[in-house]
């Protein structure tokens, strides 16, 4: 049994509790020491400035003004990147609008299909530079940009270039139009998977884009920018503007915008559909969530334990979908935070490029503040709080895996969005009150269920109010299955099928 009198919070590791918990893992023959991997950087060269992407070219700000993203793991200064204003969101909105009423619109889908597919396949091409991009930009860890940012994001230009030719046969009557140009919204937790869930069904319907990534990781949405042209795509049917927030507002608000799809907080969720109300804009949203993944006692423990790691640990619970909120059968409650502590005692914090890291750095001091204030709030509603011995990089931005036993309802910790590496652990007796318990929040958006009974499965997949439920397992995405929320989560549906819908004028 690993000890589990581990350091908590914010700076781990250093004192008598890591010492023991070292003896310990040293006694059970569990100190197995990791060369270190790194991946070489080599690979990525990033340019000290970079500018908008509007109309096929690459230029500074009309104002000049530019920021700079940093290295969320070293805060090492990586680039200035020009900020747009309300000028340059204007002419990227024109660029898109010639695009679509003189070549994109009206382009056969099996043309448009060639384009996609091309991007799709530089995108494999250049993998592992898009991998190093994104995690020296993002603070992920490279054995997820590798395998499943980069890949995923590549699967869903390969997807929806299949359906570029067959919208006729989608469901959505014959010859379905596009809307026009889609403002675009995404956040930093999934820079380029996000991009490439915007970008490739609206490309696919027959829409252009003016897309809005995130102020802290513009890097490889610029990247993705790159491969667009070097795709040969139509000058003005991608467009990139990077800033701030007040970027995205002006995206949005822009009159000549037809369709708006945000991805990101609730709250800036509800100021755009204010923003837009009453201007006919299409929108879908997808935003937060405090996803139940709920433990029966009959459930294999073993593949649960690494379904609760992968739910809440990958991408450092930077994740809308992310299994914040373990629900656990009483009667194994003490069985399963026993093996999960155990397992996380074994979990490797550290520098995102070295490839045996499975946590890397959270993406912001202004996450990290929100994940360590609420985790205080935690301890001091009197919830429990325990992470493993681990030590914390002294530069960066670093947060400790961190588990809360004995939570309540009542506690924010189990109804606000962290959006980090904390998990709340709660019980409960009957499936009657895990149905209860995993509906009490605002969101909606996915849970998980782990028991060997597919009835069981199909009865709690019924009852709760998610978007997406995993049964025997987390986090698993395909280009072909749909993904979304409804209430606090969002509305609309981004992947598959239903993905096209909110593309297209049905
Ligand atoms: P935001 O919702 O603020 O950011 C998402 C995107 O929207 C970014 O590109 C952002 O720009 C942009 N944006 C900000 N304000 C506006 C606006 N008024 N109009 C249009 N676009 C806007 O998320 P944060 O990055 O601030 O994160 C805050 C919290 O949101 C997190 O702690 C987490 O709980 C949650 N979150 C949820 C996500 C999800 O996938 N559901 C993703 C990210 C965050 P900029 O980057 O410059 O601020």
């Amino acid at each position: 049994m690993a000890d589990k009198t581990g350091s908590v919070g914010g700076s781990a590791g250093g004192g008598s509790a890591g010492r023991t918990a070292r003896v310990a893992t040293v006694a059970a023959g569990l100190d197995w020491q990791y060369a270190p991997a790194p991946e070489s950087r080599d690979i990525v060269s990033i340019a000290p400035e970079y500018g908008l992407f509007i109309a096929g070219e690459f230029a500074p700000a009309a104002t000049g003004r530019t920021f700079a993203t940093v290295n969320p793991a070293t805060e090492e200064h990586l680039a200035r990147i020009a900020e747009a204003g309300q000028d340059d969101v204007n002419r990227a909105v024109a660029a898109a609008r010639v695009a679509y009423e003189q070549v994109w619109g009206p382009m056969p889908g099996a043309e448009r299909a060639k384009y996609l597919y091309r991007i799709a396949r530089i995108l494999q091409e250049r993998s592992r530079e898009f991998a190093v991009l994104e995690s020296i930009d993002n603070g992920k860890p490279i054995k997820e940009t590798r395998d499943v940012d980069i890949p995923l994001a590549a699967a869903h230009f390969f997807y929806y270039a299949g359906w570029a030719d067959k919208l006729d046969y989608a469901g959505f009557g014959q010859a379905p139009r596009p809307i026009g140009v889609a403002g675009q919204v995404i956040p930093w937790n999934f820079p380029l998977l996000m991009a490439a869930w915007k970008l490739a069904p609206a490309l696919a319907a027959g829409n252009t884009c003016v897309l809005k990534p995130a102020e802290t990781t513009p890097l490889s949405a610029l990247l993705l920018a790159e491969v667009c042209h070097q795709a040969g795509l139509p000058s003005g049917v991608v467009n990139v503007v990077t800033g701030a927030g007040d970027v995205g507002a002006a995206v949005v608000a822009h009159p000549d915008v037809n369709k708006v799809a945000f991805t990101g907080s609730t709250e800036v969720g509800i100021a755009i559909s204010q923003a837009i109300a009453g201007s006919g804009k299409k929108l879908t949203l997808e935003l937060g969530g405090k996803a139940a993944n709920v433990v029966f006692d009959d459930a294999p423990l073993d593949q649960a334990i690494e379904g609760i790691v992968n739910g809440i640990f990958f991408n450092q619970g930077h994740v809308c979908c992310a299994g914040s909120r373990l629900l656990v059968q009483e009667s194994v409650a003490d069985q399963v935070v026993d093996r999960l502590q155990r397992r996380l005692t074994t979990l490797r914090l550290g520098d995102p490029l070295d490839k045996n890291t499975d946590i890397g750095a959270i993406n912001s001091r202004q996450q990290l503040d929100k994940i360590t204030e609420l985790s205080a709030a935690g301890e001091a509603e009197g919830a429990h709080r325990w992470s493993p011995p681990c030590e914390l990089p002294k530069r960066g931005y670093w947060f400790a895996p961190t588990v809360f036993t004995g939570v309540s309802q009542s506690h924010r910790i189990a109804r606000e969005e962290i959006f980090g590496p904390v998990l709340s652990v709660l019980t409960f007796r009957t499936p009657d009150e895990a149905v209860t318990k995993a509906n009490n929040t605002p969101y909606g958006l996915s849970a998980g269920v782990w028991t060997e009974k597919g009835s069981r499965i199909l009865w709690m997949a019924q009852r709760m109010r998610a978007g997406v439920v995993w049964a025997n397992t987390y986090n698993r995405f395909d280009p072909a299955s749909p993904f979304g929320g409804y209430r606090e989560s969002g509305f609309g549906r981004e992947g598959g099928r239903h993905g096209l819908a909110a593309y297209l004028d049905v």
